[in-house]
């Protein structure tokens, strides 16, 4: 498995299986580990405290590219694994902050 961050590029986790922690680059916290975008979305918002639709959000990561650093911005990717993946969401700077910087879909 491989889980490479959407922000930097660098490789956060490579050969084990991904937990929810922070980038190693960037320090980007990433949450989520699910099999769909809204699930990961979902786990990502309880395991930080934040209370939104999951599939709204789902859909705005993925109508918007994250601002230029250092600017606090969430972004979606999926990790590498033999014949499927799962998704992760990472917010650099404060989830909270992040959540409200995302743009409307
Ligand atoms: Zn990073």
């Amino acid at each position: 498995m491989r889980l490479v961050c959407p922000f930097d590029g660098a490789v956060v986790v490579d050969g084990a299986e991904p937990a929810p922690g922070a980038c190693p680059g960037c320090g980007a916290r990433f949450d989520g580990g699910a099999g769909t975008p809204p699930e990961a979305v979902a786990a990502a918002l309880a395991a930080w405290g934040l209370a939104a639709d999951p599939q709204d959000v789902a859909g705005r990561l993925f109508a918007a590219d994250p601002p230029a650093p250092p600017a606090p911005a969430l972004a979606i990717t999926s990790d590498s694994r033999d014949g499927f993946y799962m998704w992760w969401v990472f917010a650099r700077g404060e989830p909270a902050a992040a959540l409200a910087a995302l743009p409307a879909a």
